[in-house]
């Protein structure tokens, strides 16, 4: 069996997601990372899945059940209370967290006292001096009642940020509807990326295990197509986990144009982190250590037509030409007739600029910001994410 393991990074083989293999590697990842040394009887310990939506485990949306069992299991072991958490998109209530823990197949273990399942859908305003796109964000309450916490995303591909895995997760402690208003407030990728870490440093999560046995690839992070990386991925440390798979993803340690990991080394650089810059800039993302069967996980990888436009033209243009120019170049969502008009997106579209005409819906991509969240949430992938022919000539 392969495994990588690299000051906070840690990568294991995992083939399927069979319980007897799922526990041993589960604990030698608890093992690598002294969890037992910091989690003490009685500690309430917090699994922060992916559950962006309930969706059947099969189709790769959400935090396979399996893993979360065998992380909760030995959460048990320790003597830890494991919570299963998370604020899906739309409304942040009892009833939508029920339904989609029911259709993510949680409920059923939760049932058999194997972990708790939240249902506090109450918030508070989380304080960060360090913030640079706030100082303040509204959070769920279930992070502030947690001793420990256990960050669980999925590899999946995303339109907005090429990939969601373990800072993106975290974007979930953000209340449901909450997320489309800072959105809205940060429609440029690159603020809305900042904005991310922000989050992701007041959460700080303890441990970050990434499901990546089966992921998405293609249009994800909720309508693409599973793919087998036959790997769980581990980290302390959530930025470096990040640097690490969108290298992976893009086979180019250079990250030009990739809005997440561009974040995450610009927050290095302008931290006087000039070590750690200089280790991961500038493309020196170690990628002679990389080994080779981990490289090849990620071959031909179907990655989803993100706004590169909008990063480069963010930078280089004036406002009146770059209205005229990006209404021909950007990637622009497109509903087709799988919608069954069921106005989710149109509730969670930030600039509200999404209609309902004869049961269908209908966007005016003019206010339309390209968060692609309609793509997200929609339940009947009707949402596709279009590149203008100009765009995929140019870009
Ligand atoms: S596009 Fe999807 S989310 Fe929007 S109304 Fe149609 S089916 Fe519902
Ligand atoms: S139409 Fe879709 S991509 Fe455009 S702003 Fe609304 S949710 Fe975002």
């Amino acid at each position: 069996m392969h495994q990588y393991l690299r000051d906070k990074l840690y990568a294991v083989e995992t083939e399927n997601y069979g319980e007897q293999l799922l526990k041993e590697n589960i604990k030698k990842i608890f093992a690598e990372f002294k969890v037992d040394e910091k989690i003490s009887p009685g500690d309430r310990v917090l699994m922060k899945v992916n559950l962006l939506m309930g969706k059947d485990p099969s189709r790769a949306v959400c935090t396979h059940p399996a893993v979360v069992r065998a992380v909760a299991g030995e959460i048990k072991a320790l003597g830890g209370r494991p919570v299963l958490a998370d604020s899906p998109g739309g409304p942040f209530n009892q009833a939508a967290l029920k339904l989609a823990y029911n259709r993510s197949g949680y409920t059923e273990d939760a049932g058999k006292g194997l972990y708790e399942l939240n249902y506090n859908t109450g918030s508070f305003y989380g304080k960060l001096e360090s913030g640079r796109r706030g100082k303040s964000f509204e959070l769920c309450s279930f992070i502030r009642k947690a001793d420990f916490i256990i960050n669980l995303p999925k590899l999946k591909t995303h339109g907005l940020t090429l990939y969601t895995g373990a800072v993106k997760n975290l974007f979930g402690v953000v209340p449901g509807t909450v997320k489309a208003g800072y959105h809205f407030k940060m429609p440029k990728i690159r603020d809305f990326c900042q904005l991310l870490l922000d989050i992701a440093e007041l959460v700080d999560p303890d441990l970050t295990i990434m499901d990546a046995v089966t992921g998405m690839e293609g249009s994800g992070p909720s309508s693409g197509t599973p793919r087998d990386f036959k790997l769980l991925l581990a980290a302390s440390d959530i930025l470096e986990l990040d640097l690490l798979v969108s290298w992976l993803l893009r086979g180019d340690p250079s990250y030009r144009n990739d809005p997440l990991p561009e974040a995450i080394l610009r927050r290095y650089s302008q931290s006087g982190e000039s070590e750690s810059y200089g280790r991961y800039g500038e493309g020196n993302f170690l990628k002679e250590e990389i080994p080779d069967w981990l490289t090849r996980k990620f071959r031909e990888i179907k990655l989803p037509d993100i706004d590169r436009t909008a990063n480069l033209l963010d930078k280089r243009m004036p406002d009146f030409l770059k209205r005229i120019v990006t209404r021909l170049v950007r990637p622009r969502p497109v509903f087709t007739s799988a919608c069954i008009g069921c106005g989710i997106c149109k509730k969670n579209c930030p600039p509200q600029v999404i209609s309902m005409e004869q049961g269908q819906a209908r966007v005016e991509l003019e206010g339309c910001i390209r968060c692609f969240c309609c793509q997200e949430l929609c339940p009947h992938m009707a949402v596709e994410i279009e590149n203008p022919l100009l765009g995929r000539l140019f870009f």
